[in-house]
């Protein structure tokens, strides 16, 4: 069985430490270290002469930026002393862990100093991007085999004991002590449930994974806006189902709103990439709103496609989710010759006024064997019904159901990066259900349980066709630190769908360019 070696560099962390580890099982030592790099140095060659399995560094420290508050952990990205670097892989599946046991929690580089700090020299250290500081951690990393130095899973955890405006030569030392003293405590457990996710592991990358063509132009649409009308620029919905993707727009100067009545009379307004009915075109055209159209061309294709068999006096079955934004919009094109279906027992409740005349589309995101399932209940009931000339479901949807269901035979657990709004990406982790393997949506690498990994040794990875690309990169880089990963990239297609540009917007970038 390996063991976890936690270096508490005094005696009262090393107390902390023990009596939050206490009821965490065997496996764990705590080893008293002792205070400032040189004692820390001495005590890495001790522990190395041990061949540890894995280390933690778990103590107090100092905050060097003012949003740290007393109490708060710091879990290091990284640890320098300025001469030596070691880089701490899983900080943010311990980050995440740590928040979700209700602790206030930041992640990022922390310094290694050789003395306490004076006053005004926290802006100094701050100034190189560490946000904490300590006297022990990157000589104890370093010289017991941290696995930034190409050796073992190792993390470091500080509770902050004083501030910039509580410095540690000051009178609320005492209480600042008792705070971080209390929080490390909190904090141990976690550490144990770090240890027991450690291990080396393969990584089966499911490809195609990440943003579709329609995604990736419905952001370039609201980068192009905010660029060619200055911010802020309106967009009725999020752009995409993408917390990562709201956010970075949000920092660049787009605002989302729900509904219309939100938009300032006079602003420029782009429409989701999941569509929009009639009604809000209407609209957005009575109120002189200047509209860009992020729709995905396949949606819209979805939509004309309602609107021709309305106008041949169908009733059309939309297949899809209640609520969705997508469906909302399609439904919209022809509400009174339209009817939601979302399961088999649906179909039983269709009343066309001629039963010769239906006609079924889907939402765009949809699980392919589950809507296979629900067409061919409508096709026995009413067999001449007729369905659309190519699949409504799109080819990225498809392609990412493909990929995810191979990695998902060769994986003890698949994670599927995607927000939990994102229809295409909740369909990626039914998907992996049905195939037998444990899935999770996670929007980061922060979301993912430690007590998932325990025990698995092949890990798939998919992304929803929403999903930032780099969210894959920082979860791969987050089970790095827990031990060595073999990647594999599993293809079960190539994608090379592009899609043009709205006209308001190629004209602008034509007139740009001819300015310059
Ligand atoms: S998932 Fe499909 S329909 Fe949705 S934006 Fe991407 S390409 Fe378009």
């Amino acid at each position: 069985m390996s063991e976890l070696t936690v270096c508490a560099p005094l005696a009262f962390e090393a107390w902390a430490l023990r009596r939050g580890l206490a009821g965490s099982g065997g496996g764990i030592r705590v080893v008293r270290t002792g205070y400032g790099p040189k004692r820390a140095a001495a005590a890495a060659v001790r522990i190395a002469a041990s061949s540890p399995d894995m280390l933690a560094v778990a103590g107090v420290g100092g905050a060097l930026t003012d949003d740290l508050q007393v109490g708060d952990i710091v879990v290091a990205s990284q640890v320098t002393d300025g001469t030596t670097t070691v880089e701490c892989g899983s900080a943010a599946l311990l980050a995440g862990e740590l928040r979700r046991a209700g602790l206030r929690v930041q992640t990022g580089p922390i310094a290694t100093v050789d003395r306490l700090l004076r006053s005004g020299q926290h802006p100094e250290l701050a100034a190189n991007g560490a946000i904490a500081v300590d006297m022990e951690s990157a000589p104890l990393l370093a010289g017991a085999g941290g696995i930034g130095a190409g050796g073992i899973p190792a993390v470091v955890i500080r509770a902050i004991s004083d501030t910039p405006g509580r410095p540690v030569v000051s009178p609320s030392i005492v209480t600042g002590g008792i705070a971080a003293l209390r929080s490390l405590r909190q904090a141990a457990p976690a550490l144990a449930r770090w240890a027991a996710a450690v291990g080396p592991r393969q990584v089966l990358l499911a490809s195609p994974r990440s943003f579709c063509a329609g995604v990736e132009r419905a952001i370039e649409i609201v980068e192009l806006a905010l660029e060619q009308y200055g911010a802020p620029v309106y967009v009725r919905k999020q752009i995409v189902h993408n917390a990562t993707v709201v956010a970075d727009l949000e920092q660049a100067g787009a605002i989302f709103v729900d509904e219309l009545s939100e938009v300032p009379d006079g602003a420029n307004v782009v429409f989701s990439a999941h569509g929009v009915s009639p009604e809000v075109r209407t609209e957005a055209a009575r109120r002189g709103l200047a509209t860009v159209d992020a729709t995905c061309p396949l949606v819209a294709k979805v939509h004309a496609e309602a609107r021709r068999f309305a106008s041949d006096g169908y009733l059309v079955a939309l297949i899809g989710h209640a609520g969705h934004e997508e469906v909302e919009g399609t439904l919209g094109e022809a509400p009174a010759s339209m009817a939601l279906l979302e399961s088999i027992a649906d179909v039983g409740r269709m009343q066309p006024a001629d039963p010769s005349k239906v006609a079924y589309l889907m939402q765009t995101t949809l699980a392919a064997d589950e809507a296979a399932g629900i067409v061919s209940a409508i096709t026995d009931r009413f067999p001449s019904a007729t369905g659309p000339g190519s699949d409504d479901i799109c080819y990225a949807t498809t392609n990412r159901q493909r990929a995810v269901r191979a990695i998902a035979a060769e994986s003890d657990l698949v994670l599927v990066a995607g927000s939990a709004n994102s229809s295409n990406s909740q369909r990626l982790v039914e998907t992996a259900e049905r195939a037998g393997t444990k899935a999770y949506l996670v929007d980061r690498a922060e979301d993912i349980q430690l007590d998932w990994l325990v025990g698995t040794k092949a890990i798939g990875i998919a992304a929803g066709a929403s999903a930032p690309p780099a969210i894959v990169g920082q979860i791969v880089a987050a089970l790095s630190g827990l031990g060595e990963v073999r990647t594999k990239d599993v293809v079960v297609a190539t994608e090379s769908v592009q899609f043009g540009l709205p006209k308001e917007l190629r004209q602008r970038s034509a007139g740009s360019a001819d300015d310059n």
